[in-house]
């Protein structure tokens, strides 16, 4: 990543932390003069990847994450890495509603979220290196339908 305007922010995976990136990569994009669902929908897929690097990443282990995101033209790009534990079939963990959480507690539609309110979703993932989710937004495509 050797865009000039890139924001590169590498934070330990407590969960407050979540928050942070979030509102980190909403100023991030503000300079593409985003609507507030584009904004929200940016949002939501930031806090699914940080949530699940923080989650099932690193569960009880700990460890950093490192976000990265820049502008091109009108396409946000982002980035959440982990060296947590990695993801076994990641087929099938894009699956909505498939979660390997068995207590009931998640639903299984991190990925299902990602994947509807970008434009863009792709996940890198082995047991030994961890896990990367290269997502990216195009701005500004609901005033072109008018
Ligand atoms: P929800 O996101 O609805 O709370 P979930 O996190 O289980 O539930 P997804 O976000 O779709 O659902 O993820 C599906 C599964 O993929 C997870 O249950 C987990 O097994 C695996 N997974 C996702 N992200 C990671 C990660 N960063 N490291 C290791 N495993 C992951
Ligand atoms: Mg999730």
């Amino acid at each position: 990543m050797m865009e000039k305007n890139r924001l590169i922010m590498e934070f330990g995976c407590d969960a407050r932390n979540e928050a942070v990136a979030r509102v980190v990569v909403a100023a991030m994009m503000t300079r593409t003069n985003p609507t507030l669902s584009e904004v929200e929908d940016v949002k939501t897929a930031v806090s699914e990847a940080v949530t699940n690097s923080i989650i099932h990443g690193y569960g009880l282990t700990e460890g950093n994450i490192l976000l990265e995101t820049y502008i091109e033209g009108r396409t946000v790009y982002i980035t959440v890495t982990d060296h947590g534990c990695g993801i076994e079939n990641i087929e099938k963990a894009m699956e909505p509603m498939y979660t390997t959480v068995t207590d009931g507690s998640r639903s299984g539609m991190g990925f299902s979220f990602m994947e509807a309110f970008m434009d863009g979703l792709e996940v890198i993932s082995d047991r030994e290196n961890g896990t990367v989710v290269k997502m990216k937004k195009i701005i500004g495509k609901s005033q072109e339908i008018y």
